[in-house]
């Protein structure tokens, strides 16, 4: 009975520090690509995880320890290779000796050793996950028996042996299924962030990440008197890009447009695709004067910038722009949005490949 209830606590604490440890890490799954601060802090948890297993062992005779430290080792280096699982077995082997030096400590460090080199050869086996790591466990096991049979002097040795194996596969199969269930819940989080503020096809920011943007930077420049500018572009005679060249051809094209949008302005500058073919870029503490340069080179950029339709044609397309500056040209920075569409529907009745400001626009309802 105690035994059952050993192993009981040791399942639970190992369910509860795998939620932890992905609740902590939700951003990101460890993978041999991790930064390096992300490789040492998971081997560390997984160090301590595994000592916190050994703690609470579970009692299989009398003096017979067994216990789960494996499983965390296992894991992590599954998914992040030599480095974390190097640092979860120190950090598991530290902890051990400092139960005592005896002939078991030795063999542990035997055992955990081999089972390193084990792990790091069957990570790269290119089998179902799951698989692998029912393959692992056997192979943890039958490093345990070896090991015990050898090294150290336990009785009774078939029993333990064989709770051992059973404890093991159990546990190890349990900590693999929610692991991976809660990689992908992970993932999935991560991309519904991404799709909920980027724009899939250019990576710029979405219209939802570009309202939030345009207050933030509204308030911003309210409280702290600075100029704000505000620029949106439409594509030129977009529907005839489509129309000659295939819808796959246009969007390949409002790609590179992003990039070049992208490339042409200041990092600090906020560059959104607020849908189809149009396009905005928001300046933050920038004068009107300031933002006509910007605003012609940006233009410029895309006239002289040569588009990949298809592998075979390039074409050449412009855009035409419309730009506003509070408090140069607009009383209010909320009519930022509306006077800019203004002027960016004169230019395109200007003639279109041409930057208008509200400014001109006015001047144009004077005359
Ligand atoms: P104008 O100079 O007046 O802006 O002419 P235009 O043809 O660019 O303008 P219009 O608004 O008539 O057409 C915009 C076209 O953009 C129509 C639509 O098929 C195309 N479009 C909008 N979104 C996408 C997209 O995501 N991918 C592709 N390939 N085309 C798109
Ligand atoms: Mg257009
Ligand atoms: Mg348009």
């Amino acid at each position: 009975m105690q035994l059952v209830q050993d192993y009981f606590c040791n399942m639970m604490i190992m369910l509860a520090l795998l939620f932890i440890y992905y609740q902590h890490y939700k951003d990101e799954n460890l993978v041999d690509t991790s930064s390096l601060k992300r490789k040492v802090t998971s081997g560390f948890f997984a160090g301590l995880a595994g000592s916190l297993l050994m703690i609470f062992g579970i009692e299989v005779g009398t003096n017979t320890i067994i216990d789960m430290r494996h499983v965390p080792f296992l894991l992590v280096t599954l998914y992040g290779g030599f480095l974390p699982g190097g640092v979860s077995l120190l950090v598991i082997q530290i902890v051990r000796f400092t139960f005592g030096v005896s002939v078991s400590s030795y063999a542990s460090l035997v055992l955990i050793i081999s089972l390193f080199i084990g792990y790091l050869l069957f990570r790269r086996w290119k089998v179902e996950t799951k698989l692998k790591v029912f393959i692992m466990l056997i192979y943890s096991n039958i490093m345990f028996t070896l090991v015990t049979t050898i090294m150290i002097d336990i009785e009774p040795l078939f029993k333990i042996n064989l709770l051992f194996w059973i404890t093991s596969l159990v546990s190890g199969m349990m900590a693999i299924y929610t692991s991976e269930y809660l990689r992908r819940i992970n993932h999935l989080f991560k991309q519904y962030q991404l799709s909920s503020t980027i724009d899939a096809l250019t990576g710029l920011n979405n219209v939802r990440s570009f309202d939030e943007a345009l207050n933030t930077a509204i308030q911003e420049s309210n409280i702290k008197r600075k100029p704000l500018s505000f620029l949106i572009i439409d594509i030129d005679y977009f529907k005839h890009v489509n129309d000659t060249y295939g819808h796959t051809a246009g969007d390949a094209v409002l790609q590179q447009f992003g990039t070049t949008l992208r490339k042409s302005v200041r990092t600090e500058d906020i560059v959104s695709r607020n849908g189809g073919e149009e396009f905005t870029i928001l300046l933050k503490n920038t004068l009107h004067q300031e933002e006509l340069t910007i605003a012609e080179h940006v233009r410029s950029s895309i006239e002289e910038q040569p588009f990949k339709a298809t592998h075979m044609e390039t074409i050449h397309i412009t855009a035409s722009l419309g730009v506003a500056t509070y408090p140069d040209t607009v009383t209010s920075s909320d009519e930022l949005y509306s006077k800019a569409d203004q002027a960016l529907y004169t230019a395109k009745r200007k003639g279109r490949n041409r930057v208008c400001s509200t400014k001109e626009l006015s001047e144009l309802i004077t005359k």
